[in-house]
């Protein structure tokens, strides 16, 4: 059994691991992530709006729907149906990044400018989804890039466009000390 955590340790904790801002909004994205319930990867995305979290997500089925792992969409439980990286335009399932977006759409905060924290680099609709809503900066904790080969190309193509308009997307690296959970 662990010992028993103590004050003095705790403090010592502290001293050692404070976040910056953009860890701190990493983290939080980390953790949004645990609600995923999509059979696919999860992944959380938090949008900040000077310096606010404005709107969290993460990927699943829509509100009130079954949940993907309770067989609510047909795509994600079905992989083998499909080929592979086809058939995404009939899954169900609202990315994390989408999901961070709408929600700030449902209750009225302004994406305008903000920045979007993301467990994964956003796909290409993500991507081009943040754009248009007003989104100045993306940060990412583990890489994405399509598995065709065609594909890549155009995302990198979307991703060089997208900066030349304001829109820049650059991996954040988490120290593993900042995942202490004592
Ligand atoms: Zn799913
Ligand atoms: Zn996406």
């Amino acid at each position: 059994m662990d010992p028993i955590p103590t004050a003095a340790g705790a403090d010592a904790r502290r001293a050692e691991v404070r976040p910056t801002p953009e860890q701190y909004f990493m983290l939080l994205a980390v953790a949004t992530r645990e609600r995923a319930a999509c059979l696919g990867r999860h992944v959380g995305a938090v949008l900040v709006a000077d310096q606010r979290i404005i709107a969290t997500g993460y990927n699943g089925t829509p509100t009130g729907f079954p949940n993907c792992d309770e067989g609510g969409c047909h795509r994600c439980a079905n992989p083998a149906d499909y080929a592979p990286g086809r058939g995404y335009d009939v899954c169900i399932c609202v990315h994390a990044e989408q999901n961070a977006i709408l929600q700030a759409a449902k209750l009225g905060y302004s994406v305008h400018g903000a920045h979007l924290y993301t467990t994964l680099r956003p796909c290409f609709g993500c991507l081009k989804e943040a754009y248009q809503a007003g989104v100045t900066r993306v940060r990412y904790l583990n890489d994405w890039t399509p598995a065709d080969p065609g594909e890549a190309e155009t995302y990198a193509e979307l991703l060089a466009e997208a900066a030349r308009h304001g829109l820049t997307v650059e991996p954040l690296e988490l120290p593993e000390t900042l995942l202490d959970l004592r």
